[in-house]
């Protein structure tokens, strides 16, 4: 199947473009998908096809395309003032007020925000403010980090090594030896599976076992997403969280959430943490932010490491961190007008009504013979597939599943996340309409019935 027409924009993308995380040679033979436009829950491509996008983008346009308001918001800010500097004790208004949105909207106690330009810099940032802080309290010794190994952390030279992705090590010397990583709690490739409790107590004694192993003393902090996006989208069981900042307390280590992909109502609440009452030491949050109308990511910061990271510097001694576009105004803006959308323009409540027919459309395909488990919370889910739903085994790479998934998708219409796994990852717009979320699933059904067709995938189902 072709996806694309327009030869003269493909060569100038294949000669010269390179694409985040994609292999070059690939590319090259492939050529771009070109997109055009998109309202609502739609992406029209250049060849005029409508997609239904049941992946937000990259799990970011969470309001949806084509709003007209952060449009407006964007244009007037920069007619006004488009850009304006934190540095020198510069400030801006948008800066300052999506501040206090994000302080006001959080767990209890994150009371200071550093601004970014995205996820992975909003890592990077928690793990420079982490060092800093325990230098500053006089533990220098505690520098160890912990990750989960189907955890996503970001593609920075630093926050890639907390990624557990084994492409995003592979060539690039990491992890750090300071960065480590312990099994993710999998519900459905756990021994242990339908014993909630035992998962998560098992969970615990992993972290127990690796802070023992590493030293408390020598150990900084955890970080974990509330829900493990790139990693296949795999669910905790409910209380795992409560659970791990329990821990991290117990262990006298910092907990950071890497929220970037869970907050904005992505798992139903403003915030994945707020369902279990946790309020981690930070949280890291970037996409839904502005739902990616302009970059921009955030780090929230608890005041116990603020004023930990302030009384450790004499007050003329600058704490170099930060970059040209921290706090930037124009993105501001449309992050305080996406927030409004949340909020009082009701797109977080149209969520958490859409997210239970998402749920209940999740539950509904688990029936087809190639779908193994089905998993989500709000509108973050998974359907993993599998050729054999009595061992669950994997189908072999050699089908190039994934690869075939997406295609077939794009073909019936709705562009999803086709993992290596052979997981189908969504991420619809918290917009969804329930006839746009039935299109979804009945697309997918079709997509996995029209490879079922295939003989190669037959001959193993
Ligand atoms: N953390 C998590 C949990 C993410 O999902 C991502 C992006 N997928 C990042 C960090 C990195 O964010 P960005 O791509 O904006 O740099």
């Amino acid at each position: 199947m072709t996806l694309h027409s327009n030869r003269s924009l493909l060569d100038i993308d294949r000669d010269h473009l390179i694409h985040p995380v994609t292999s070059f040679r690939a590319h090259e033979a492939r050529g771009a998908t070109m997109l055009q436009s998109g309202k609502g829950m739609w992406l029209t491509d250049m060849e005029g096809r409508e997609l239904l996008d049941a992946f937000a983008g990259l799990w970011c346009v969470n309001v949806g395309y084509g709003h007209d308001s952060i449009v407006e918001v964007a244009a007037e800010q920069m007619r006004r003032l488009p850009y304006a500097t934190g540095y020198f004790h510069f400030g801006n208004e948008p800066a300052a007020r999506l501040a206090q949105r994000l302080v006001d909207l959080s767990p209890e106690g994150l009371d200071h925000v550093y601004f970014t330009l995205g996820g992975s810099d909003a890592v990077d940032a928690a793990i420079r403010y982490i060092t800093h802080y325990y230098n500053a309290i006089g533990k220098p010794a505690k520098k160890q980090c912990i990750a989960l190994d189907r955890g996503y952390h970001g593609s920075t030279s630093t926050g890639a090594g907390l990624t557990a992705l084994a492409n995003f090590h592979r060539n690039f010397d990491l992890p750090l030896r300071w960065q480590h990583h312990i099994p993710s709690p999998y519900p459905y490739r756990s021994d242990l599976e339908g014993d909630d409790d035992g998962i998560i107590a098992r969970s615990v004694q992993q972290l127990k076992d690796k802070v023992a192993e590493l030293g408390a003393d020598n150990v900084a902090a955890f970080f974990c997403e509330p829900i493990q996006g790139s990693g296949g989208v795999i669910v905790p069981p409910v209380g795992w969280l409560k659970a791990i900042r329990a821990t991290c307390d117990e262990l006298g280590i910092l907990m950071v959430a890497d929220e970037v992909i869970t907050a904005f109502g992505r798992t139903g609440p403003m915030f994945a943490c707020e369902a279990e009452g946790v309020a981690p030491d930070l949280i890291t949050v970037a996409k839904g932010l502005t739902s990616g109308y302009v970059p921009m990511g955030a780090v929230l910061m608890s005041d116990k490491v603020y004023q930990g990271i302030a009384d450790g510097a004499a007050v003329d001694a600058v704490i170099g961190h930060g970059a040209t576009y921290s706090g930037h105004p124009v993105s501001a803006a449309v992050g305080l007008e996406v927030l409004r959308l949340y909020t009082e323009g009701g797109i977080l409540a149209n969520g958490q009504r859409v997210g239970a027919r998402f749920e209940a459309g999740l539950r509904a395909i688990a029936d087809h013979p190639m779908v193994g488990d089905t998993r989500g919370r709000g509108l973050l889910g998974a359907i993993e597939l599998v050729a054999d739903k009595g061992s669950k085994e994997r189908f072999d790479p050699a089908l190039k599943l994934p690869d075939r998934l997406f295609a077939k998708g794009y073909e019936n219409g709705v562009i999803f996340r086709a993992f290596g796994d052979n997981i189908i990852g969504l991420a619809p717009a918290l917009c969804a309409s329930d006839e746009e979320m039935d299109m979804i699933f009945a697309r997918i059904r079709k997509t996995l019935d029209d490879l079922l067709e295939e003989a190669d995938i037959r001959a193993v189902v």
